[in-house]
């Protein structure tokens, strides 16, 4: 590949998936502009530099470097970027990121660092991507992207993705206690939620007034009749009772929704979901209660309901993300530290 036709260095990359050898021509002029790396590489002190300073072409591998990786960069540093942003995703993009870092040319390519964290925003698979994208404004040093890939994390990673990440080699350049930040915040989050879940069983407990349901009831089958029905039919029954909304009915109608939107028990679903699941469990519930009662609104199930709604969207709301200057300052996160960052 030339992305210097007339250049005087020529740069051998391996592709990392198949091996295959690629050659860049490009310009050292342009390189040591960008880089202070190719500066030293370029400089006298290499015998590289003074093949250059004699008048003749080198040819450097570069033998750890993704040449699919490399020929985006040269790419862009030499004026030709662009093309290849379709292709880009969310590994792709960490392992840009790693190459970046090494060459320390987060400044050089600034723009395109925005470029393609938007275009990988739109198509990745988060819950499976965040990992990379977190890695990638990392090492490109981006605060803003960092946050908001983190704030992300901690709403929709149930607990348990540790396993995944565990499992892809190139996560282990995430700084230290990163992983274990999410976990902990993540089902801090959790238990918040859970004891909300917890303290409506609580508040109908001892809000202890019955209120008529406009329905009737057969004794004898257990049907549930409408209020102007005189009598059951199949039991030729006329003594229908009246249904009471009362303490005790809203507590079983509550947990009744509950399990009908998954959310009890609460072990399994809390052990393996995310906060933003959760709390659209718990909005469905909301909404999917049908209840009523001559109390209207104002009976304690509805009450609750909306009142447990309202503050569960507000813990999701209220999560904000890892701040990438407070990891780099303390070479890790520690959970008690104050940001005066963000
Ligand atoms: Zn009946
Ligand atoms: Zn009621
Ligand atoms: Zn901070």
């Amino acid at each position: 590949m030339e992305p210097d036709p007339n250049g005087d260095v020529l740069l051998e990359c391996k592709d990392q998936n198949s091996d295959t050898l690629t050659t860049f021509r490009v310009s050292s002029k342009v390189l040591q502009l960008a880089s202070p790396v190719f500066t030293g590489m370029f400089g006298p002190h290499f015998r590289e530099g003074q093949l250059l300073q004699q008048g003749e072409n080198p040819v450097i591998r570069l033998e750890e470097d993704d040449a699919s990786s490399m020929s985006i960069i040269f790419d862009i540093l030499h004026f030709r970027g662009g093309g290849k942003n379709d292709e880009m995703d969310a590994e792709r993009l960490a392992r840009l990121a790693i190459h970046c870092d090494k060459y320390d040319l987060a400044k050089a390519l600034g723009p395109w660092v925005s470029v393609w964290f938007e275009n990988v925003k739109k198509t990745m698979e988060p819950s499976e991507e965040l990992g990379f994208m977190l890695l990638a404004a990392h090492l490109f040093d981006n605060c803003g992207e960092f946050q908001e890939m983190s704030e992300m994390a901690l709403k929709i990673l149930p607990l348990g993705f540790e396993e995944e990440w565990e499992s892809q080699e190139l996560l282990a350049l995430l700084p230290m206690g990163i992983q274990d930040a999410i976990t902990i915040r993540v089902k801090r989050t959790l238990d918040n939620l859970q004891m909300e879940l917890q303290n409506v069983e609580l508040s109908l407990r001892y809000s202890i007034r019955g209120y008529e349901i406009p329905q009737r009831m057969c004794m004898l089958c257990g049907r549930t009749l409408p209020e102007v029905a005189k009598k059951c039919h199949p039991c030729y029954n006329s003594d229908l009772l009246v249904k009471y909304c009362t303490s005790e009915t809203r507590i079983a109608e509550y947990f009744a929704i509950l399990r009908k939107v998954e959310l009890w028990p609460t072990v399994q679903p809390f052990g393996n979901s995310s906060v933003a699941d959760i709390v659209s469990r718990i909005a469905r519930a909301q909404s999917d209660l049908k209840h009523d009662c001559t109390a209207d609104s104002s009976c304690p199930l509805i009450v609750h309901m909306d009142t447990l709604t309202g503050k569960a969207r507000r813990i999701e709301k209220g999560i904000i993300g890892l701040c990438l200057r407070c990891i780099k300052e303390s070479d890790g996160w520690e959970d008690s530290q104050r940001c005066n960052h963000l």
